[in-house]
């Protein structure tokens, strides 16, 4: 993605549902602030299915992510009922989007069992034991098929070197279980070894899943980039979020066909404190961030990364998921007066 100087992007925003409006609103405030040369294009999920898209996220909404190729998603809540296609399920189908990059760092100040993490996570999206193809074989036995093709492999290992090449990291690590999962994670691996022959400057290596696991909550400081396939990345991503403090510090940036970038918190909609401004809206700023630094604004992502960095560390407009008293807004605030 290329920039002119002075030029303002496009950009979809998916305020979503639940705390989601907030939280993007505190997005908003900050950009204003920094004055992010971002104008925003808002879709919100329907009230009915589409049926061009099978799903409450409309046509139009989808269109426009494609047209600005890049986008801000909050948290969307799974509409109850049948007949239709789960949200998110859409947006990777229709986007191919192929990669869920989350970066893992512990905050400074915001202590956790450890404070040396730095690590970022790349997980195959499209395929694996989420191809939804499922069946009863017979009464009593049922088959999950999972599926890797060597074009998701390689275009999955390629952004992941691509990744650490451009963001000065030294070492991929591929997560694999191929000693049991000989062809599929097999596969899996062959593609990796043939796109790190590409990167001689990157090391790369091979860690069993479950010795990956017991490693990273011994010494999570050893990991530098991690790329696996679809399940192994769902478990993996959530478990470095724990090491750090949870699933509402955590961004995560969404890489499609043809460049696209959708980046989305991870959690969900939190429907217990939607409406009450005690939202802690972290993860958003930071995915917001992560969209800024594939626009290349540098500059403005990195005043925004350390005035949010600076107000926790300070501690004092701590959320009430970080142990704090602050509302959604005094937090932003602070936000915003830092920047
Ligand atoms: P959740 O993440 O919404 O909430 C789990 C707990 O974490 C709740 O106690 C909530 O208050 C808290 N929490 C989450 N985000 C927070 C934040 N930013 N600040 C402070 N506290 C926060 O998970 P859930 O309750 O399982 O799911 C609720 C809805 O969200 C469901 O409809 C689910 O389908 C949806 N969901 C969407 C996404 C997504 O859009 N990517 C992800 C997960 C869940």
């Amino acid at each position: 993605f290329s920039t002119e100087a002075g030029e303002t992007v496009r950009a979809t925003l998916f305020p979503g549902d639940g705390i989601g409006p907030e939280i993007a609103e505190s997005v908003k405030q900050v950009f204003n602030v920094a004055g992010v040369p971002i104008e925003w294009e808002e879709h919100y999920v329907g009230t009915e299915v589409d049926p061009r898209t099978e799903s409450f996220l409309t046509w139009e909404s989808l269109e426009s992510v494609r047209k600005n190729k890049v986008g801000l998603k909050g948290p969307m809540a799974t509409p109850i009922g049948k007949g239709h296609r789960s949200l998110n399920l859409t947006l990777r189908k229709e986007l191919g989007l192929y990669a869920n990059v989350r970066p893992c760092n512990s905050l400074p100040g915001y202590k956790t069992r450890y404070d040396d993490v730095n690590l970022v996570t790349i997980r195959e999206n499209t395929e694996g034991e989420y191809s939804g193809l499922e069946h009863q074989v017979v009464r009593g036995v049922v088959e999950s098929l999972k599926i890797i093709t060597r074009q998701a492999s390689l275009r999955v290992a390629e952004y992941a070197f691509h990744y650490a090449k451009a963001n000065g990291r030294e070492r991929v690590s591929a997560i694999h279980k191929a000693n049991i999962m000989r062809k599929t994670d097999g596969l899996f691996l062959k593609c990796c070894r043939e796109v790190a022959e590409k990167y001689p400057e990157i090391q790369y290596e091979e860690v069993i899943i479950d010795n990956c696991c017991m490693t990273l909550v011994k010494n999570p400081g050893l990991f530098d980039v991690l790329v696996m396939p679809n399940l192994y990345g769902d478990i993996i991503s959530d478990l470095c979020a724990g090491l750090i403090g949870g699933l509402g510090l955590t961004p995560s940036c969404n890489i499609g066909e043809g460049g696209i970038c959708l980046a989305e918190a991870v959690h969900g909609s939190a429907p217990d404190i939607a409406g009450k401004n005690l939202a802690n809206p972290t993860a958003l700023m930071l995915s917001a961030v992560m969209m800024l630094r594939h626009l290349q604004f540098n500059d403005k992502a990195d005043r925004i990364h350390k005035a949010i960095l600076q107000t926790i560390a300070d501690g004092k407009y701590r959320t009430a998921d970080l142990g704090g008293k602050a509302s959604t807004s005094e937090f932003t605030n602070a936000v915003c007066d830092y920047i």
